[in-house]
């Protein structure tokens, strides 16, 4: 076990000096784990702006530095370099448990490590809850819901995952997180709080990292074709991160009961050939379609009821595709314009 504590470096601890906080009721310490990634930081972002104490817990395999750059200007932000899967000890009020890797390729590259980051890293960060007595978020995923036979996904729905594929790794390490999650919760009166996030855009997303809203703009901007999987006719549902963000927020504050698994998306649905059309024509891109085939299990439609994010949250996703999809686009051309100015890209 790792001890992670403000006076005891460790090999690769990495932690800024802090100033002490004056107490406030609404003053939190939150560990977030894997905050140095797309999500994880906008979440360490926000939290920041709120006034809390944060500490990223990231073992940088798919986040940046570069997305926390700006926060390590804040006394109250601490990094850590640390493996969600290997324990650890941390002196903190609240966490909320990101890291895993998110895009196919990455999952996929090594999937074995996937499944130890889902499913020992949930047993890690539940242990340090349970042995604290504190709250604790998880960031699971649309993915637990596979190839789904049920349109709109209700919370309800169980699902429809081949346990032996390529994807494997990922929906089932998050299905098992989720299970571990649940147990703890009913036989150690831990506080949990389960988000399933659907596919979610916006700065910060890593510029290779796969997915397809961060493809199709970096290929628009660089005038290279647009890689439509398959025929282009599966569908996606595509929330801008701060609507998401939001969400998690209001999740992780609701009374304790609000426990989820609760959908956070936005039920806009487009097919991946309207996407690449849209993304065409906001860029202004003479980039053309070109097909590739489409990758094994890849799930044909997704789209979320948001019926019980709206009844135990009040949320509802506020920004459009097109505003968010602009936000994007902006953050990813001046990235491939400066990729010096913005980092190692
Ligand atoms: P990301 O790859 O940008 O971020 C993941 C972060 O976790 C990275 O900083 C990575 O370095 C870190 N990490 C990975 N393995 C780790 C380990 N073993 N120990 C410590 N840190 C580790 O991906 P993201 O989109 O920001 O996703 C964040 C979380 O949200 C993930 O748990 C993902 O499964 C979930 N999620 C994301 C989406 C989405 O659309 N972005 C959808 C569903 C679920
Ligand atoms: N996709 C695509 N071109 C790409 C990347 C992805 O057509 O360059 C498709 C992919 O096959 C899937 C959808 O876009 O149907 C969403 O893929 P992503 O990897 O972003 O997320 P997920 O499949 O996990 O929802």
């Amino acid at each position: 076990t790792t001890m992670l504590t403000k006076t005891e470096p460790m090999n690769a601890l990495r932690i800024l000096p802090g100033i002490p906080i004056p107490s406030a009721a609404s003053h939190r310490r939150i560990l977030v784990t894997g905050g140095a990634g797309f999500l994880g930081s906008h979440l360490c972002e926000r939290l920041l702006n709120e006034g809390h104490e944060v500490t990223c817990l990231d073992d940088f395999s798919t986040g940046q530095e570069r997305n926390i750059r700006k926060l390590r200007d804040s006394s109250r932000f601490h990094v850590v370099s640390h493996d969600v899967a290997t324990p650890f000890v941390a002196d903190v009020d609240e966490i909320y448990n990101l890291a895993c890797p998110a895009s196919p390729p990455h999952y996929q590259a090594d999937p074995v490590r996937t499944m130890r980051t889902s499913v020992l890293g949930a047993l890690n960060i539940l242990d340090l809850a349970r042995s604290r007595g504190i709250k604790v978020f998880q960031a699971s995923t649309s993915e637990i819901y596979g190839d789904p036979d049920i349109h709109p996904q209700p919370e309800a729905y169980w699902g429809n995952v081949n346990p032996i594929g390529p994807r494997s790794c990922y929906d089932e390490g998050k299905r098992c997180a989720e299970t571990l999650f649940f147990d703890y919760a009913r036989n150690h009166d831990v506080r949990i709080k389960v988000v399933r996030i659907f596919n979610t855009y916006g700065p910060r997303m890593h510029p290779e990292d796969g997915r397809v809203v961060s493809n199709f703009i970096v290929q628009a901007l660089k005038g290279e074709d647009i890689t439509v999987y398959g025929d282009g006719a599966q569908t996606r549902s595509f929330c801008y991160v701060d609507d998401l963000i939001e969400g998690f927020v209001r999740l992780m504050n609701a009374p304790n009961d609000v426990t989820g698994p609760i959908n956070i998306g936005n039920p806009g649905e487009f097919t991946m050939l309207e996407l690449a059309e849209i993304v065409i024509d906001l860029v202004n891109s003479p980039s053309r379609i070109v097909h590739l085939p489409l990758p094994v299990d890849d799930p044909r439609q997704r789209r979320p009821d948001i019926e019980v994010a709206k009844r135990e949250l009040g949320w509802t996703p506020r920004i459009k595709l097109m505003d968010g999809l602009r936000l994007t686009i902006s953050y990813f051309d001046e990235l491939l314009r400066a990729p010096s100015a913005t980092g190692a890209y």
